[in-house]
């Protein structure tokens, strides 16, 4: 537990993915959350003060790792530079130390050329079962200099490779060639700068696994099954994304907080290990519209007996902007109102906001800020009466940056007290 004679309230937060949008025509000119009917949301909104939030800069769209991150007290400078592997690697549970490299990876299909390979198809045929199998024969394989691989399965054809050893860097290129039309050649890892002896070592290992890997996969029974069906084979491995676990900054660390998150994306997943809060997962909470609403927030309710601050965080919103969707992310947006009704507690100081916005017109994340809303008894009024990008622009909060948001909700929370944080850290992505 943290300060718990600091702390006069408890806090909660949710996180609607890709809250924001813009105006939809299929709407009437107005964004999803403005079309939709939220009884609830709107009663927080007369009762507390509403803003806008920048996840990161005022105008820079971001992706769900950084907003995500800095809205549960990631450091931005930290959010700016956190690397996706290790991220991808605590999604999945697996155990990575300082000085470890963490690689996303893909089972492939590929097929030997010279002394490289072609990939045939970038997911193995969207591989769904087997994969924990396959990944058996690639543990603890042995690369030279004290180096050593695991990989570990994630769901269909994901999975997150480990490099261990002294000196490693992450500082390499990727193998997997991207979105390339296939066939299309494994490319060959390489150090960023060709001076960087720690980076040639590493990039040779990750050359090197590549080819063991595919010795290993090419015979597999699992394999030689597939393709008797006319399945195609996992028998290779394309890798991106190299990263290492630094010192990690988080505002609710600093501040000696306990936090649970509830959620089910597995980016989310990780970040929540990562910082080491209480990670609530079921596989009913499946990151779509279908999710099992009433369970995520019984989940959130039960861990705010034993937490300072729970974050809940929903998925779906966004997946319906990706979809171009607005109906649908309207629709999503009043059962959430209906369903976040037994945790609209007076006794609460409750966030409502998203990681970033997501325009239902072209599917893409967008830099427009992020409508919010900070509840809380003592909370001053502002002039909004329903929750809206429109009417959030009125709010008492302005235009905040999303660390100045979480630092208004733990001020509500009264868990403030002295407080200094760095604020080269919090607030500047200079990795100085
Ligand atoms: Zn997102």
């Amino acid at each position: 537990m943290g300060n718990t004679e600091q702390s006069n309230r408890k806090g909660l937060t949710v996180i609607l993915d890709g809250l924001g949008d813009r105006s939809c025509a299929a709407l009437g000119g107005v964004t999803p959350l403005e079309a939709a009917h939220t009884p609830h949301l709107d009663r927080l909104v007369q009762g507390g003060t509403c803003g806008l939030v920048d996840p990161l800069y005022p105008g820079m769209p971001v992706g769900t790792q950084t907003g995500t991150g800095v809205q549960m007290g990631l450091a931005v400078r930290d959010a700016y530079h956190l690397p996706r592997g290790p991220v991808e690697a605590a999604g999945v549970g697996m155990l990575i130390q300082p000085g470890d490299v963490a690689l996303r990876c893909n089972f492939a299909t590929l097929r030997a050329d010279g002394e490289g390979f072609e990939i045939l198809d970038r997911r193995a045929g969207r591989i769904r079962e087997g994969t924990e199998t396959l990944a058996a024969v690639l543990q603890n394989i042995p690369l030279g200099h004290g180096i050593a691989a695991t990989l570990q399965p994630a769901t269909q054809h994901r999975a997150v490779l480990r490099l261990s050893g002294p000196g490693l860097s992450a500082a390499i290129t990727d193998t997997d060639p991207g979105a390339a039309p296939c066939p299309v050649r494994v490319l060959t890892s390489y150090p960023h700068k060709p001076d960087d002896a720690a980076g040639a070592e590493t990039a040779d290992a990750l050359n090197r696994f590549i080819h063991e890997a595919h010795q290993r996969l090419r015979e597999h029974a699992l394999n030689r099954e597939r393709e008797a069906r006319g399945a195609l084979p996992a028998n290779g491995i394309i890798t991106r994304g190299a990263g290492k676990i630094r010192k990690i900054h988080n505002l609710l660390h600093h501040q000696g907080l306990s936090a649970a998150v509830v959620a089910g994306e597995r980016t989310v997943l990780g970040l929540a290990r990562l910082f080491n809060y209480t990670v609530i997962t079921d596989p009913a909470f499946t990151s779509l519209p279908d999710t099992d609403l009433a369970a995520k927030v019984a989940a959130a309710r039960s861990a705010l007996d034993n937490h300072d601050l729970v974050f809940l965080h929903i998925k779906g919103t966004d997946i319906c902007s990706h979809d171009r969707d607005p109906e649908g992310k309207k629709a999503f947006l009043e059962r959430i109102d209906a369903a976040l009704a037994p945790l609209l507690l007076d006794d609460l100081v409750i966030a409502v906001t998203g990681d970033h916005s997501t325009d239902s017109n072209t599917g893409r994340h967008c830099g427009d800020p992020v409508p919010s809303i900070l509840h809380s008894p003592s909370a001053r009024r502002d002039p909004c009466r329903g929750f809206g990008e429109s009417e959030c622009m009125r709010g008492g909060l302005g235009r905040i940056s999303a660390t100045s948001f979480l630092i208004s909700q733990l001020d509500y929370m009264g868990c403030l007290h002295n407080f200094r944080p760095p604020d080269r850290v919090f607030f500047t992505t200079d990795a100085g």
